[in-house]
């Protein structure tokens, strides 16, 4: 278990467009830890370890901050493009473990869209300042990644629902 040491860590609670107050706790190194209210998830920094790579300690910390609180506030349209993705899905009459599992990728590839653009909208010193003289390749590994699973998902669903 990460020790969260509050000297270290960024904290930042702030009450989301859906009236509910959001916590993000962010430790370089370590789970970070998201939620609402008390109930906070650590996880680990999958897509964060990813994107920050090669961003200074105060960098880091505020992007990250940033990405998990996107989450939070993704979170109804994160839910709706779920839901409508599973009905679509339902509709698909082949109903396959590999369909599913494109339902799945899908929906946490477009949280992880969401997230990064509520980032890049929120950063206010600039992401592309921050990442000035970082390579562009971890970025464009994330991006690539998570259109193709975003699209991948659609494509597969609609071509076993609709094109039989
Ligand atoms: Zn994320």
């Amino acid at each position: 278990m990460p020790v969260f040491n509050r000297n270290q860590a960024a904290r930042i609670k702030k009450r989301t467009w859906f009236f509910l107050d959001a916590v993000v706790e962010v430790e370089p190194g370590h789970f970070h830890r998201a939620g609402f209210g008390r109930f906070l998830l650590p996880h680990p920094p999958v897509v964060n370890w990813l994107l920050r790579r090669g961003l200074a300690r105060d960098a880091y910390k505020k992007l990250c901050s940033e990405h998990e609180m996107g989450h939070l506030q993704a979170l109804p349209f994160e839910a709706l493009y779920s839901v409508i993705l599973v009905l679509v899905m339902i509709h698909n009459e082949t109903n396959d473990v590999i369909g599913w599992l494109w339902v799945v990728a899908s929906s946490f590839a477009a949280w992880e869209i969401l997230a990064e653009i509520h980032t890049i909208r929120h950063v206010q010193s600039g992401y592309q300042c921050l990442y000035r003289d970082i390579s562009l390749i971890p970025r464009s590994i994330f991006w690539g990644i998570a259109l193709f699973l975003v699209l991948g998902g659609w494509v597969y669903v609609f071509r076993h629902t609709f094109i039989q």
